[in-house]
C-alpha cells in the first residue's frame, strides 16, 4: 500500500465533492486512481463518530479508514435533508437548483449534469445501489418522481431501507464482474430511522427495556407528532430520549462493521489502491437539541456538520485537468487542501426550507428568511450553538450577512423565500417531513 499520511484538514463543503472528483478523475499521465467509489451513509452526524471525538467507541473501523484518508474535520452538508442535498453531491450544485421543480420531482434536474453522467461520458462504468427511498431511480411515497438515475448504467434500488449488508452484498457483486474502470455509489440508511440495528448489535449501548413501545422500537416519530402535528405529548421522558440516542449509535456501530466488510470487498476485488474512496453524509441528526427532532429542520451542526473522508492512493505528483466547464459547478476541486496547498479562504453556505446559513470556519450565521431574528454562533466556543453572540459580533455579522445576501442573489434571485416556503409545503404533503 502507498504511503498515505493522514491529514486533518479544517473544514470543507460536501458541496464542492462532485468537482473534486472530477478533477481527480481525469489525470492525463497515468490515470490514477481510476475508479471512484462514493460511500454515502445517510443521517450520519460526525459528533456520533470517535475518530471525530465521540467517547463512544462507535467507529473503530472508520476511524482506520479515516487514518488512511484525508479527513475533512469541519465538513458541513449544505441542506439538513436528503432532499436536496444528495443532489448537491451528485451534481455539485447548491440546493436551491432542485427546489421548485415540477410535479413535486426532487432527482436531478434536466440540465443539470451529474456527476454519473461525466464519467460515463469518460468511460466509466457506472453503478448505484441505494437504500434510500429518496435517492431512487423509481417512484417512491417519499419521492413521487424518482429521478436520481440519469448517468448511471445500473441503479439497483432493492434494498431500500434495507440493513447495510444488503447494500454490500449488490456492491460485492458488481466489484467482482471487474468492469474498469467503476463508479460505485453507495447509499447506505442505517443510522436513518426508525433506529432498529440488526439483532446482533442491540444492547452495546441502548441497556434496559423502556415501559413505551415506541422507545424500545426506536421510533422518533410520536416526538415529532407532538412537535410538529399538534399531538399531545407523547409521555416523553430524559431516559427515553438517551435510549433513542443509543439505538442510534448502534445503528452506527453496525454500519460501521459493514464498512470494514465494504473495504474487504473492494480489496478483494483488487481495488484499493486503484481507486479514489469517498464516506459522507448527507446530513445529521436532531435528537430535541435544539427543540427539533429527526432531520430537514434546521442547520444547527447536529444537522450539519457530517464526515467526510477521500482516501486516495499515490495522489502526489499528478497533473489536474480541469478545463473551463469548471464554471458549470458550484463546488470547486478540494486538491488544494488534499495536497496541502492554496488552502482557499472560502465560506461555508446552507440551505433548509427557509433557513439560510453560511459559516467561515469559526462563526455560523443563521439567517430565516420568514423573518426571525438572526442568530451569530462561535463555533469554536461554543460548539452546541446555544449562545446567539451577534450583539458582540457585530462586525462578523456584517460580513457574514453580506456574504450571505452575496451568496443569495446568486443562487436564488427573487422569489426566493416563496420558493422555499413551498418546497417546505411539499416535503410535508409528502410526508417526507411533519
Ligand atoms: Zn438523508
Amino acid at each position: 500500500m502507498p504511503e498515505i499520511r493522514q491529514r486533518v484538514r479544517p473544514w470543507g463543503g460536501i458541496a464542492a465533492l462532485a468537482l473534486a472528483l472530477f478533477a481527480l478523475s481525469c489525470h492525463r499521465e497515468p490515470p490514477r486512481p481510476r475508479n471512484v467509489i462514493l460511500i454515502l451513509v445517510d443521517t450520519l452526524r460526525a459528533d456520533r463518530l470517535s475518530a471525530w471525538g465521540y467517547a463512544r467507541p462507535t467507529s473503530p473501523n472508520l476511524d482506520a479508514f479515516a487514518r488512511e484518508s484525508v479527513r475533512f474535520d469541519n465538513a458541513r452538508s449544505q441542506s439538513a435533508c436528503t432532499f436536496p442535498s444528495a443532489n448537491s453531491v451528485l451534481t455539485s450544485r447548491w440546493p436551491a437548483a432542485f427546489l421548485g421543480q415540477p410535479e413535486q420531482a426532487m432527482g436531478i434536474p434536466a440540465g443539470i449534469p451529474s456527476l454519473a453522467e461525466i464519467l460515463r461520458s469518460r468511460g466509466f462504468h457506472t453503478v448505484a445501489v441505494s437504500a434510500s427511498a429518496v435517492v431512487r431511480k423509481s417512484p417512491s411515497r417519499f419521492n413521487p418522481k424518482g429521478g436520481f438515475d440519469r448517468g448511471f448504467d445500473v441503479f439497483q434500488e432493492d434494498c431500500v431501507w434495507q440493513h447495510a449488508d444488503c447494500v454490500n452484498n449488490e456492491a460485492a457483486a458488481h466489484l467482482r464482474r471487474g468492469k474498469k474502470p467503476l463508479f460505485l455509489y453507495l447509499h447506505y440508511i442505517d443510522p436513518h430511522g426508525p433506529y432498529r440495528p440488526p439483532e446482533s448489535w442491540r444492547h452495546r449501548f441502548a441497556t434496559g427495556t423502556p415501559e413505551k413501545e415506541w422507545v424500545r422500537k426506536g421510533d422518533p416519530n410520536p416526538i415529532g407528532n407532538w412537535l410538529y402535528k399538534g399531538e399531545p405529548n407523547p409521555g416523553l421522558a430524559p431516559g427515553d430520549l438517551q435510549y433513542l440516542k443509543d439505538l442510534y449509535d448502534e445503528e452506527i456501530a453496525y454500519f460501521d462493521s459493514q464498512l470494514a466488510e465494504l473495504l474487504g470487498s473492494i480489496r478483494a476485488a483488487g481495488l484499493l489502491d486503484d481507486s479514489l474512496v469517498i464516506l459522507a453524509s448527507d446530513h445529521g441528526e436532531e435528537f430535541l437539541e435544539h427543540g427539533d427532532i429527526k432531520h430537514c429542520r434546521n442547520l444547527f451542526d447536529t444537522s450539519a456538520h457530517v464526515p467526510l473522508l477521500v482516501r486516495i492512493p499515490g495522489i502526489g505528483g499528478k497533473t489536474v485537468c480541469v478545463g473551463s466547464k469548471q464554471n458549470r459547478f458550484n463546488g470547486r476541486s478540494l486538491r488544494g487542501e488534499i495536497e496541502g496547498s492554496n488552502v482557499p479562504d472560502e465560506l461555508q453556505y446552507g440551505l433548509m426550507g427557509e433557513l439560510r446559513s453560511v459559516s467561515d470556519g469559526r462563526f455560523k450565521l443563521i439567517q430565516d428568511l420568514g423573518g426571525k431574528p438572526p442568530a451569530l454562533f462561535d463555533l469554536k466556543a461554543d460548539p452546541g450553538e446555544t449562545r446567539n453572540v451577534l450583539p458582540a459580533e457585530r462586525r462578523t455579522y456584517a460580513r457574514l450577512r453580506d456574504a450571505l445576501a452575496s451568496w443569495l442573489a446568486r443562487n436564488e434571485g427573487k422569489g426566493v423565500a416563496d420558493e422555499a416556503r413551498e418546497a417546505q409545503k411539499k416535503l410535508r404533503s409528502l410526508g417526507y417531513i411533519e
